[in-house]
């Protein structure tokens, strides 16, 4: 939550210097003047700015670098070349071990603002980055549209409606891009026609494209506005001509007005309907709408360090807490004596059942509904965890859940989290009964402001 300040201090358009304080949680500069808060995307901390205000809400300044006075030694230039349009990266003007700092800089914030903790008995570990923090995503979801008699792909531009074309996104795996350039490519010849937005006509939306990283294996996936696709035959063909790593080509018709990408229909195009990917000794099948984390790399690493914090001996009753797909209770099950867990969306719940029973896991059960709802009746029957691992939303854990588990008091709780704010807030209510071990940043997203939390609670004795 932003502070709030007296209004009218500040006025749209006025300048003045200004010194960059600290890194804000969507990785914007942050610096006071005259106690006023205000926000600087680009800006970074021990920076002197010469900063205009271009806007003025909550109570908080929103301004822009009119100048650099003192440049901080942690600037570089962005390698991408798109980088200030199209908003999908924020920190790419830093070097990767600064972003890291600061990521854990953010991390410490928050604590200290609504945690209650003492922060200098807290330990706070070092950011886990990734090596090469480069083409780590495996999915991409771009927009299609046309450009003159271009077709591009891409997302739209910051604050707009615009697509800003990529044709080579720095963050994204490479088979991802070329998978997307060789379709953009094929839809400008074969002249098949593009949605347009406002208009509400044409046929082609969103081009997704999803690789198995460790497999190599590749799915497409058509978003149109409507069931038929033109040149359909032509279409395939010409595409696993150029792209024989392209394991599955299939289509989704979303015929709504929507930002939302995918529509309730999916049709098999050709090839296989799922890809195959590994996470250490699992493997998933990939439908084209299941969920599966989008940097497997670094999934790896933060489902180590859940195993690492959750002590687990053989003996222990574990729940994986809004589970998704099951993957964490899946890395754990072979520690665990059983595992329950629980998750909102029922096809990830399915999916979650399918997956244990392909790894040949006996000792795991999934409920579909609510953490808050389904915790307290497994106490009630008498189920009692000795860990808990909690990964919610970004809004965190509802009270009445985190009352439950204070009440069936496990040994442990681990908490997966990708918002420090409110983590924060939730260490305050686990604080009445248990002690915060460590806390452990780790990158999840390397270039955005995104950053992800584990946290070890112990219970108190
Ligand atoms: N643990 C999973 C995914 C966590 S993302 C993994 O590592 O892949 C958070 C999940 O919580 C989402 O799948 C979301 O659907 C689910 N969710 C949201 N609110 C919930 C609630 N109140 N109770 C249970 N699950 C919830």
């Amino acid at each position: 939550m932003r502070k709030t300040v007296e209004e009218g201090k500040l006025e749209i358009g006025q300048t003045f210097p200004l010194t960059i304080r600290k890194m804000g949680i969507n990785g914007e500069g942050v610096g006071f003047f005259k106690r006023q808060v205000v926000f600087v995307p680009g800006a970074l901390p021990g920076e002197v700015i010469v900063a205009e205000v271009i806007n003025i809400k909550n109570g908080f300044a929103e301004a822009k670098i009119k100048r650099i006075r003192e440049k901080s030694p942690h600037r570089i230039e962005a390698p991408c070349p798109v980088y200030d349009q199209c908003g999908g990266c924020q920190l790419q003007h830093v070097t990767y071990e600064e972003q890291l700092r600061q990521k854990r800089d953010i991390v410490i914030q928050s604590l200290e603002r609504y945690s209650g903790l003492n922060m200098e008995k807290t330990k706070i570990h070092d950011t886990i980055g990734m090596e090469t923090p480069w083409n780590y995503r495996n999915k991409s979801q771009l927009q299609v549209g046309k450009q003159d008699t271009n077709v591009i792909a891409g997302l739209y531009g910051l604050n707009s409606h615009r697509i800003i074309d990529i044709s080579d996104c720095m963050i994204q795996h490479a088979a991802t891009n070329k998978v997307t350039q060789v379709v953009k490519a094929l839809l400008r010849r074969l002249n098949i026609p593009i949605y347009n937005e406002k208009k509400h006509s044409g046929i082609v939306r969103t081009i997704v494209v999803r690789v198995g990283v460790e497999t190599g294996e590749v799915q497409l996936v058509l978003v149109t506005a409507k069931n038929e696709l033109p040149k359909k035959e032509i279409f395939i063909r010409d595409l696993r001509n150029k792209l024989p790593e392209l394991k599955s080509i299939m289509q989704n018709v979303n015929g709504k007005r929507t930002s939302i990408i995918f529509g309730d229909d999916t049709h098999h195009l050709a090839g296989e309907e799922v890809i195959q990917e590994t996470l250490g000794d699992l493997s998933f099948e990939l439908s084209a709408r299941a969920f599966f984390q989008l940097n497997p790399t670094q999934t790896v690493k933060l489902y180590d360090e859940v195993k690492k914090a959750a002590c687990l001996t053989g003996t222990e009753r574990v729940v994986d807490a809004y589970c998704g797909v099951g993957t964490i209770g899946l890395w754990l099950a072979k520690d665990a004596k059983e595992v329950r867990g629980m998750e909102v969306i029922r096809d990830a719940v399915l999916d979650a059942r399918k997956n244990a029973a392909n790894h040949g896991f006996t000792n795991m059960e999934y409920k579909v509904g609510t953490a808050e709802r389904i915790m307290p009746l497994w106490v009630k029957e008498g189920w009692k965890p000795d860990v808990v691992v909690v990964d919610p939303p970004r809004t965190g854990c509802e009270y009445e859940f985190i009352e439950t588990v204070l009440k069936v008091a496990p040994k442990r709780i681990v908490y997966v989290s990708c918002n420090p704010s409110t983590l924060a807030k939730d260490i305050k209510h686990f604080s009445k009964k248990y002690n915060v071990e460590y806390v452990q940043p780790l990158d999840m997203f390397p270039h955005t402001a995104h950053v992800e939390v584990v946290v070890k609670f112990t219970l108190k004795k």
